[in-house]
């Protein structure tokens, strides 16, 4: 028997449309490229998302057409995630950061039809514009007096687009499975692969982490630095108008000394980011002596954050780390925060040490781990294998994309992270390492994510990698690259005398080296890949320490 309510579909205009009405005066600030800080209400937001749909109609954009942005985070990337999804068509947000052949082919294989452009990446896009077949209109997100001369064709000034068009729309009445935004991950090899989200994948991801630990309300001020042109900010452009929050948006600026004024100029409560972010904001708050004292959480995703890092900010700056796993393909919150039950009975180091977990499964996340061969392994905590999941809102394939999707998901349909992790009886994980990047010595596994965050905590080092090096008995063993602070000259004995009572002996890198730079990927992450290549002719000492 069909049950008899509405099946009234879940659309990503009814997000913003339920911020207008009930929260219309509560700001959205954002640090412009042009240089003010800008603000206005989700109300006056709501107006100009609809002007913009009537443009984008206007510019005879249809159902399923891919409309790409190259921008920073700001008001107007914020209002084309609304205006392009609400009217049918897909909001393909481009990552700014990758290389150049890879933005190229990101943007071919998508067809984009228009691309909306950031004054800061309009030099990057003259640059490729002619292997773009596809686009046909370039819209520059300024005004008319910030116009830049450009050898694009075909370019439109983005505030003259809407000015010319009416504050009202009528959104179209859409199937809520219809494609809403379009995002690639870098990928550590080959080409980028693009996860298309619906609309109902989105509306249901945003209120899935509004009732985990994420938790937001009215009173929340948030500033995700976390790029609109990653995997949707997290979340937060679609969670933050469900519950009123307010939004701050860093624009082109993610150094410490912006972040800590912005904090503090408008009273942050809640801040997303990677652990990247974190060391730098960190770095410049022990070099100023100032406090970041208005947050109640920092979420920290995207890699695993070192122990000193939660420590320092749990400790230093009294302000509570929240720690969430996701990727792009599950769009991407999965998994965040340690249940608050768990850390009452704890002592405050345990406490802390906890929050190196990445969290409990979210509601609508179902996980389980396997061996080599595929058969599920126990939730015990201690069991580690292939982390796979499946929900609404976790991909159910790449975009035109076979050669990536035959060998993305097992034999039931679930997807595979590539991650490997443990499981609790209760649904916390733990990342152990990623499947690519282990270090099999022996046959035994060794976390080149552990050795890495137990070297970072190190007082001289600044950034830290390990790599697994050929060997002749051991099969692999580990390499250490080391970055030191500036200033400081640590060396090889000091940094094995100091992991040596924190790690498993057989764990020691044979070897460390230092370097002025570890490479990263696009979103900030260290790109083993090619870490690998620089050391591919590498040769390891001998020495005798694998089980
Ligand atoms: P992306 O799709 O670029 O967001 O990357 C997703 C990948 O980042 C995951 O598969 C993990 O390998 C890694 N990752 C994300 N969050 C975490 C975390 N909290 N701890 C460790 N690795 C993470």
């Amino acid at each position: 028997m069909k049950g008899l309510m509405m099946d009234t579909p879940l659309l990503i205009p009814s997000l913003i449309g339920h911020a207008a009405r009930c929260h219309a005066e509560v700001e959205i600030c954002s640090l412009t490229v042009e240089g003010p800080m800008h603000r206005y209400g989700w109300g006056d937001c709501y107006a100009r998302v609809q002007r913009l749909a009537n443009a984008l109609r206007s510019l005879g954009v249809e159902d399923g057409d891919r409309i790409a942005t190259l921008a920073w985070n700001g008001y107007r990337h914020l209002e084309l995630y609304y205006g392009v999804s609400g009217m049918g068509a897909v909001c393909h947000t481009v990552n700014p950061r990758l290389f150049a052949d890879q933005i190229a082919y990101i943007l071919n294989h998508a067809a984009d039809r228009f691309i909306f452009v950031d004054l800061s990446f309009v030099a990057l896009l003259e640059g490729l514009i002619d292997r773009l077949a596809r686009v046909e209109g370039v819209v520059i997100m300024t005004d008319e007096a910030h116009m830049p001369k450009t050898s694009l064709p075909n370019v439109l000034c983005y505030e003259t687009l809407l000015a010319a068009e009416a504050d009202h729309y009528d959104w179209p009445m859409l199937d809520e499975r219809s494609a809403s935004a379009l995002c690639y991950t870098s990928g550590t090899t080959g080409n980028p692969k693009g996860t298309l989200y619906s609309h109902r994948s989105t509306v249901l991801h945003a209120l899935g982490i509004l009732i985990g630990s994420f938790a937001l309300s009215g009173d929340d001020v948030v500033l995700p630095v976390v790029p609109l042109f990653h995997v949707q900010s997290w979340g937060i452009p679609h969670a933050a108008p469900l519950v009123g929050a307010k939004l701050v948006f860093n624009g082109p600026h993610f150094d410490g000394e912006t972040l800590q004024r912005l904090f503090e100029e408008e009273q942050v409560t809640v801040s997303l980011g990677v652990p990247t972010i974190w060391l730098g904001l960190l770095d410049y708050l022990r070099q100023s002596g100032k406090r970041i004292d208005s947050l109640r959480m920092l979420i920290s995703g995207g890699a695993a954050p070192p122990l000193s890092m939660v420590e320092a900010i749990e400790r230093d700056y009294g302000v509570p780390i929240n720690h969430g796993w996701g990727m792009t393909e599950t769009s991407p919150v999965a998994a965040a925060g340690i249940n608050p039950r768990r850390l009452a009975g704890l002592a405050p180091d345990d406490r802390i040490k906890a929050k190196l977990k990445q969290g409990q499964a979210l509601y609508g996340v179902d996980m389980k781990i396997v061996d080599d061969d595929g058969n599920r392994l126990p939730h015990d905590g201690k069991a580690a294998g292939e982390l796979l999941v499946r929900g609404p809102w976790v991909t159910s394939g790449y975009y035109n994309d076979p050669a990536a999707n035959a060998d993305a998901f097992d034999a039931e349909g679930w997807f595979r992270t590539g991650d490997v992790a443990s499981i609790e009886p209760d649904h916390h994980i733990l990342i152990t390492d990623r499947s690519k990047d282990l270090i099999k010595s022996g046959g035994e596994w060794i976390s080149s994510i552990d050795l890495e965050n137990t070297a970072m905590g190190h007082p001289d080092v600044a950034e830290a990698a390990a790599i697994a090096m050929p060997h002749p008995k051991w099969g692999e063993r580990p390499l250490l690259v080391v970055v030191a602070r500036d200033g400081a000259a640590p060396d090889k004995e000091g940094i094995l005398a100091y992991l040596e009572d924190k790690i498993a002996k057989w764990w020691l890198p044979d070897d460390v080296v230092f370097t002025r730079e570890i490479p990263h990927t696009a979103t900030g992450k260290i790109s083993k890949l090619k870490l690998r290549r620089i050391y591919k002719d590498y040769v390891l000492p001998t020495v005798e320490r694998a089980p």
